[in-house]
């Protein structure tokens, strides 16, 4: 039997778990995703100031220097007590990785009530069919939580050991990682992603 052809689609990303992930979210539309590692696509510069603007344009920069429909993503983590920050800028909070990034959250959090340590973890995903596309798919979500007071478990990476998740009464570095997956800020952009792109067939 004859399998059906499969459309490429480059992912703006190097990440291996991240390919893997959003790979088994789209192969039920027929869509091959292909690193960007694969085709040599220059790093970009994410001037962004928000996430939407910085997957947009590492979408661009994919689809452009590849001629093929991109994807990108972008997430970050947002605390309500510090007007949304790290934000945008989570990867690079203190300047010297997840250890320091953590211990910088908890230093600006210390003497803060639980109550008022919300935050989530949000994730956009942009579809561009082309470099020039005017109307990139837009998918967004967010994973909802509170900042711990001390770091707990060491799955996962980033601020999982601070984050919170309520309904599961341990942090997401405790959960267990199949089940971060589905639960995921990412888990949850893929999916609103692959309806979006059903919807456009
Ligand atoms: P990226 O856009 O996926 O590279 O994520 C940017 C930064 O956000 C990461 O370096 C982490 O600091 C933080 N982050 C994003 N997603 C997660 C997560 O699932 N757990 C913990 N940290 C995350």
């Amino acid at each position: 039997m004859q399998s059906s052809p499969t459309s490429p689609v480059v992912l703006a990303s190097g990440n291996a778990g991240k390919l893997r992930e959003f790979s088994q979210v789209l192969a039920p539309l027929g869509l091959e995703l292909l690193p960007q590692s694969q085709f040599d696509v220059p790093e970009v510069a994410e001037t962004g100031l928000s996430f939407v603007e910085n997957a947009i344009i590492k979408a661009r920069a994919a689809a452009a220097h590849t001629g093929l429909p991109a994807i990108a993503d972008d997430s970050g983590l947002e605390v309500d007590y510090l007007q949304g920050a790290p934000g945008i800028r989570s990867a690079r909070y203190s300047g010297a990785g997840d250890a320091a990034n953590n211990a910088k959250l908890l230093r600006a959090l210390d003497g803060v009530p639980a109550e008022q340590r919300g935050a989530r973890f949000q994730c956009v995903l942009v579809y561009m069919r082309h470099a020039d596309d005017p109307t990139p798919l837009v998918c967004q979500a967010s994973w909802e939580g509170r900042i711990l007071d001390e770091a707990a478990g060491d799955g996962g990476f980033g601020y999982d050991p601070l984050f919170f998740v309520p309904d599961q009464g341990c942090s997401s570095a405790q959960l267990d990682p199949a089940l971060k997956n589905r639960l995921s800020h990412r888990a949850r952009a893929g999916a609103a992603l692959y309806e979006a792109l059903r919807a456009r067939r």
